[in-house]
């Protein structure tokens, strides 16, 4: 089969490429609007209370990346000197450049264990004794779901026994729940049942929710007041920011009960991909959105089916040589004709 210029692209590079539908930007244009950084947003002040109650915290805070919401929940939640516990899958050692060292002066303990996850005695295993020659070991993060774990999802009594732990403790536990949807929505719950085991949550309007900007910091009133400090000081306070508000609010409204469809978008892509003797679905089976698999090197390299696949209208990621990434999303329709163009892409490879 031959793409035509008629058929739309099927973009998996990632779940942040939607953009806003037109009764979202409806949303956005109706949006009643004034200046955040003086406090008189209402449509902010709207989205905060709900996202707030949503996950069962006290307070919450609009901010424009996922990034900062993750770095404002650390540098609110830690001293400089201070340790933290994470994956080392995990988005904020990963992917946010460096900011942890950068911006609040913090050491990383990383964990390891399958598709991004670790339990209780990892965590205990972790902790220093309290003594002037280690760092003080702070704050506990957790990425649900993990990203670079294939889109995996934190079974709820993981969570509960990890973060009880972490309690016990004296830490500090936050959430990295950019696709916290994604994990709802496969674990059958609500983003309340989740975030109860943490003292902070992040979450992300503008991946699986289709928002075009922003993610929101949510925990108890005194964490969120420092991390409104920090918001301005890393210089994320915003002006009439209602109007990406407004998308957020829509969002919440109008996409999460569909996102069941982009997990079986996923796993019907994934079927039709294991298939082919050329690839390995890697994590298998597929847990949400998120699907990776490897090429067989010996017959081509990633880099070449990702351009070859584009040729024919289907857009992924070379995350390696020999790996590739799909996230499906609410602007990608058609797992068949998307995980064709692969298995062409590859068969077309002499
Ligand atoms: C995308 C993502 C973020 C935040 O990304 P931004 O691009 O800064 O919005 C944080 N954590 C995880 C797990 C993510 O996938």
């Amino acid at each position: 089969m031959v793409w035509s210029m008629n058929q739309k692209t099927i973009d998996l590079r990632s779940d942040t490429v939607t953009r806003p539908s037109p009764a979202m930007i409806n949303a956005m244009v109706q949006a009643e609007l004034g200046d955040d950084v003086l406090g008189d947003d209402p449509t902010v002040q709207k989205l905060e209370a709900h996202i707030a109650t949503l996950m069962g915290k006290p307070a919450s805070c609009f901010v424009p990346s996922g990034t900062m919401a993750n770095q404002l929940a650390i540098r609110s939640q830690t001293q400089p000197g201070d340790e933290i516990i994470c994956h080392q899958l995990a988005h904020i050692i990963r992917y946010e450049s460096g900011a942890p060292a950068a911006l609040s002066g913090v050491m990383i303990h990383a964990l390891q264990g399958p598709l991004g996850l670790f339990n209780a005695e990892d965590v205990l295993g972790a902790i220093r004794p309290r003594n002037i020659h280690f760092p003080k070991t702070q704050l506990l993060a957790i990425e649900n779901t993990c990203n670079d774990g294939g889109g995996s999802v934190w079974p709820l009594d993981l969570i509960e026994s990890v973060t009880q732990a972490a309690a016990d403790a004296g830490l500090r536990r936050h959430l990295d729940g950019a696709r916290l949807w994604n994990a709802c929505t496969a674990l059958g719950c609500k983003p309340g049942d989740i975030a109860q085991h943490f003292d902070s949550v992040s979450c992300c309007f503008s991946k699986g929710l289709g928002a075009p900007v922003g993610s929101a910091l949510c925990a108890d009133e005194q964490t969120i007041a420092r991390a409104r400090y920090f918001r301005k000081m890393f210089g994320g306070a915003m002006r009439q920011s209602g109007i990406l508000a407004a998308a957020a609010l829509y969002a919440l409204d109008h996409n999460l009960d569909r996102l069941s469809e982009d997990h079986n978008n996923a796993q019907q892509f994934a079927e039709i991909l294991s298939a082919d003797s050329a690839i390995t679905l890697n994590p298998s089976p597929v847990q949400t959105n998120i699907v990776f698999f490897d090429i067989d090197p010996a017959r081509t390299s990633a880099e070449q089916i990702v351009k070859k696949a584009e040729l024919q209208g289907v857009r992924t990621l070379a995350v390696s040589p020999s790996r590739i990434r799909a996230v499906w999303h609410m602007d990608a329709h058609d797992p068949e004709r998307a995980a064709n163009a692969i298995v062409n892409a590859i068969n077309s490879t002499s």
